[in-house]
């Protein structure tokens, strides 16, 4: 593009992420001629899409429900988008084929890269123009048509931007800015499904083990919010998806200087251990706790509880007492978070309340908004994919049904 030259779309959608390529390619494939450009500011497509789920992208999951997504706003008047399996026929069509795993939802390939391969395939083919290294600083509205960075002019402009985590991937919140110079509010943010930091003693020692259990979220005292699943322990924080189902509100809570403590129940299944354990009376105590829990955890909870080394018939009672308690409900304080460069998504976003149903700016006219842009972020296992995808279509649909 030459300095001076303005070019010209029907449809300009901004970052070619998960979202933005759901709807280029829904566009697309619904309207042949339709100009539609893509601009993205990485040198590639699906830079983030490119390492979910651990490589292998866990994209959607069978019970899409309304309660695995969070948001300041009530999100049911959204469910219509949220709780829609569409996406997966359309995503056949683009040429990734799904299955499934536990509920999970996957590329049949199990590599997110083919994922990411797929999309572009289909657009290259498709003839959607895609504008590399172009990052989106300026969005203006006159004339009822929208400039971009003062040479790009469309009559419908989809941000899809992303949040602001892992920003190496491209989603440094440049879509807040834009939306906040075209009069939208944004949500306070915060960094969510990332792991906890604890400064627990033995926190160290604990390095490396992964076990299933329960955990609870208590804040000032209270119960917030239990999972199941697995835990992962490094050496100053706790991890897994269990941990990260647990994080969305937890900077929030630390930054108004609230208590937050993660308490773990090693064996949810079992309410009275200690009749199985006394059998091994004439074992040391830890080595009778690593009949039912993880070596280096038996360890280190006989080192919390003074009770290391000791024969296990032989320790009084309240020690006794107080290892089927840590077995049951150890206490881990929270003292941080993983920030933005390593959490998976953002809590907080673009306010539903400046949106309509099909995600349409309610005060600028062919302005939408899609995927994790906006404040709505759900739980691991796909949630935030599917609503990637689902928004995607959703906006994408209401523009053809405005070109028709
Ligand atoms: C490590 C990790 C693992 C994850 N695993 C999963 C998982 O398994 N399942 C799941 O459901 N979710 C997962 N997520 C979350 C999921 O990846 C995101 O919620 C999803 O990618 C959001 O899609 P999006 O299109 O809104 O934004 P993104 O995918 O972030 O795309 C935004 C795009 O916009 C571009 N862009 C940004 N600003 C500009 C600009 N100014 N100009 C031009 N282009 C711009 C960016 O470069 C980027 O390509 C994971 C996240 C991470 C970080």
């Amino acid at each position: 593009m030459n300095s001076g030259d303005i070019m010209k779309y029907d449809v300009v959608i901004i970052g070619a992420g998960a979202s933005g390529m759901m709807c280029s390619s829904f566009l697309k494939s619904r309207m042949k001629d339709l100009n539609i450009l893509l601009l993205e500011k990485n040198d590639k497509v699906g830079k983030k899409l490119s390492i979910t789920g651990n490589g292998k992208c866990n994209l959607g999951n069978n019970d899409l429900k309304v309660d695995y997504f969070h948001s300041n706003n009530d999100l049911n008047s959204f469910k219509n988008i949220i709780e829609n399996n569409e996406y997966l026929d359309i995503l056949k069509n683009i040429g990734i084929l799904t299955t499934e795993e536990n509920g999970r939802i996957y590329p049949y390939s199990m590599q997110a890269i083919s994922v990411c391969k797929s999309f572009e395939r289909y657009l290259i083919s498709n003839d959607v123009k895609i504008k590399y290294n172009y990052t989106v600083n300026k969005v203006v509205y006159t004339d009822n048509e929208y400039i971009i960075n003062d040479e790009i002019k469309s009559r419908f402009v989809v941000l899809a931007t992303g949040g602001i985590t892992y920003p190496k991937t491209g989603s440094t919140g440049d879509g807040y800015k834009i939306l906040k110079s075209l009069n939208h509010r944004i949500t306070n943010i915060y960094p969510s499904l990332t792991y906890l930091m604890t400064n627990y003693k033995y926190q160290k020692e604990l390095q490396g083990v992964r076990v299933n259990a329960k955990a609870s979220l208590i804040v000032d005292n209270k119960l917030e919010k239990e999972e199941t699943g697995q835990v992962q322990f490094t050496k100053n924080a706790l991890s897994g998806i269990c941990i990260f189902n647990l994080s969305r509100n937890v900077k929030r809570y630390l930054d108004d200087n609230k208590s937050v403590i993660i308490s773990i129940d090693f064996i949810p299944e079992c309410d009275n251990i200690d009749d199985y354990l006394k059998q091994f009376k004439n074992y040391k105590s830890q080595e009778a706790l690593s009949c039912v829990i993880n070596n280096k955890l038996a360890n280190v909870i006989c080192k919390d509880t003074n009770t290391y080394d000791k024969q296990f018939n032989k320790i009084d009672s309240k020690s006794f007492y107080n290892i089927m308690d840590k077995l049951k409900n150890m206490n881990f304080k929270i003292i941080g978070v993983g920030d933005y460069l390593v959490s998976q998504v953002t809590n907080g976003g673009a306010s539903l309340d400046n949106f309509n149903n099909s995600l349409e700016s309610k005060t600028n006219h062919n302005l939408y908004v899609i995927g994790e842009l906006l404040d709505i972020d759900g739980d691991c296992g796909g949630y935030n994919l599917s609503w990637a995808f689902n928004s995607a279509i959703v906006a994408a649909k209401d523009i053809i049904s405005k070109l028709v």
